[in-house]
């Protein structure tokens, strides 16, 4: 299916034109964004920044957080990062001692020989900022643990190799913890946000609250989804791309045996190409179902094709109807998105599946790769990362950490491909149930160059398989003719050298974005290097 063009137009950012917005005013905010702003700039960077870092316990600036760190420990004999590891903080605990240090004003004796249980920071006042913009609130103290050149601080004394080891376990064990406690508080906000919302909104149309408001709230942002397919170029777009759409004609044409006096219900019919091909192909009866106002247009094109007889269209999401049959034997929809499972389209298919499929009846398209391939594109790279390192005589170095975590969608040229293709992962639809859309894969690609690796390409495949006599399928792979799809790719903010070869391992995890459904987390682990990227 093509693409709604800017989700932020209509998601969080629509909802906040229509309704009051009651917390953060930016719903694009994620963790993996906030996660890369959090790290503070890299040392060369620092030198030249000027001092804006107050000392918790004096009145002098520095010019970075680590530097007022060390300063601590220097002149005022309190390593922060044995605190911090000492009492075992996380990003909330860290947050409460900067601001109950900086409220207090309290002396840095007073952070020594406190007790586990009870820390005098505890009160959720003190997660209330003390200072405007304070650096030392935009650090993640996890960042801090771990910079070695802050375990060395005099307060500390050299460390051994195998005390070091245990500091790093005990971080990462506390990063875990951190990001899932993160993650839940994230979710716990985005309910509370919806539920305020919809209490505002019932108590505005006069209504009393009712728990059915969060319901309506996703309904809501549902709608700005299907109204973007109401407008006829999207439609356009997607009929153009004939290996879509050929595809899915001659699946249905060259194997009649499949429709010949079935029931099928199309899901997302759009303008109906899909229903009229299925009603050519000999089914008896085509229903056609689709929430965005192209139905409408869908309902005269069937007519003037005088196809109203085979072709049943219906107005609604798939999951509110009662469609006027009990099962159907064929389901037909076209659902994919980005990187396969961006706008999760299959969720809805697979709902009708499980609700209305005949048993002996089947799903198409019904088999789907996903796949991986390693990109040496030094051009490009530069052009995105190393671009700001200098633009117009300025660092704007700091932007490199907006820019990697979007997935980009672009067409990949087969010259720069460097590796053999690897699927990750394999779906049929006749079999895959919700949870399993979200995963984790280990992967390995074959490099063929000695070069520098630049980034991940992901793509599809499509397959119509089960039962047909002539199989159809297509790719929206690099190799094969440009789809509307194009290519997904995640850039690596610091590129990898491989040889010619050698097979470089990774690992991938897919999940949806809780805050908005409908996107994707992707999250590459490669070796020592971890990047979650957005797809939005
Ligand atoms: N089948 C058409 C359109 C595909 S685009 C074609 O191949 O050209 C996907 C369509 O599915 C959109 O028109 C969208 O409005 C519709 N859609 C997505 N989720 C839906 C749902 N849950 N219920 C009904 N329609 C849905």
């Amino acid at each position: 299916m093509a693409e709604y063009t800017d989700p932020r137009e209509f998601g969080g950012d629509e909802a906040a034109v229509d309704m009051p917005e009651l917390s953060d005013g930016d719903d694009d905010d994620d963790i993996g964004n906030d996660e890369e702003q959090w790290q503070w700039a890299e040392e060369d960077e620092e030198d030249s920044r000027p001092a804006n870092v107050t000392c918790l316990f004096c009145d002098r600036l520095l010019s970075s957080v680590p530097a007022t760190l060390q300063h601590c420990a220097a002149e005022h004999q309190v390593n922060l990062v044995d605190v911090i590891r000492k009492h075992h903080l996380d990003d909330y605990g860290y947050l409460k001692m900067i601001n109950f240090i900086r409220s207090t004003k309290c002396d840095a004796s007073g952070l020594t020989g406190l007790p586990d249980a009870s820390l005098p920071w505890e009160s959720e006042e003190f997660l209330r900022p003390v200072l405007q913009d304070d650096p030392l609130l935009q650090t993640d103290p996890e960042e801090l643990c771990e910079d070695s050149s802050l375990s060395m601080c005099p307060s500390s004394g050299a460390k051994s190799h195998d005390a070091l080891q245990q500091r790093a376990q005990a971080a990462e064990e506390r990063a875990r913890s951190s990001e899932e406690a993160l993650t839940r508080a994230m979710d716990d906000l985005h309910k509370l946000k919806l539920l305020a919302q919809g209490l505002v909104l019932n108590a505005e149309a006069g209504r009393p609250g009712n728990p059915g408001a969060v319901a309506e709230l996703r309904e809501d942002e549902d709608e700005a989804y299907f109204s973007s397919y109401g407008h006829y170029s999207i439609h356009e777009e997607m009929l153009k791309d004939k290996v879509r759409t050929e595809s899915y004609r001659d699946f249905m044409y060259r194997n009649p045996e499949v429709f010949k006096d079935k029931v099928v219900l199309d899901v997302g019919c759009g303008t109906g190409i899909l229903a009229m091909f299925a009603a050519r192909a000999g089914a008896k009866q085509v229903i056609a179902v689709d929430q965005s106002e192209i139905i409408y247009q869908a309902m005269d094109i069937v007519r003037s094709n005088k196809l109203e007889d085979k072709i049943t269209l219906i107005k609604g999401r798939i999951e509110d109807l009662k469609l006027p049959v009990e099962k159907v034997d064929v389901i037909i929809s076209e659902w994919m998105g980005y990187f396969l499972l961006f706008e999760s389209m299959l969720d809805s298919v697979l709902y009708a599946r499980d609700l209305y499929l005949a048993d002996g009846g089947s799903v198409y398209p019904d088999l789907c790769n996903i796949s991986l391939a390693a990109v040496g594109n030094a051009q490009k790279h530069q052009d995105h990362i190393a671009f700001w390192d200098d633009v117009y005589g300025f660092n704007m170095a700091c932007m490199k950490k907006a820019v990697v975590p979007e997935a980009m969608v672009e067409v990949v040229k087969e010259d720069t491909l460097i590796s053999e293709p690897a699927v990750i992962q394999t779906f049929d639809c006749n079999r895959v149930c919700l949870s399993e859309l979200e995963f984790a894969s280990d992967f390995s690609l074959k490099i063929k160059n000695t070069t520098d690796c630049t980034a991940i390409v992901g793509y599809f495949d499509i397959f119509f398989d089960k039962g047909c006599g002539n199989k159809v399928m297509f790719s929206t792979g690099p190799l094969a003719t440009k789809t509307h799809w194009k290519q997904t790719v995640f850039l690596l903010e610091r590129p990898v050298s491989v040889q010619a070869g050698e097979e470089l391992r990774g690992k991938i995890t897919v999940r949806k974005n809780k805050k908005d459904p409908r996107s994707l987390w992707v999250t590459f682990d490669l070796g020592d290097r971890k990047q979650t990227y957005s797809l939005q």
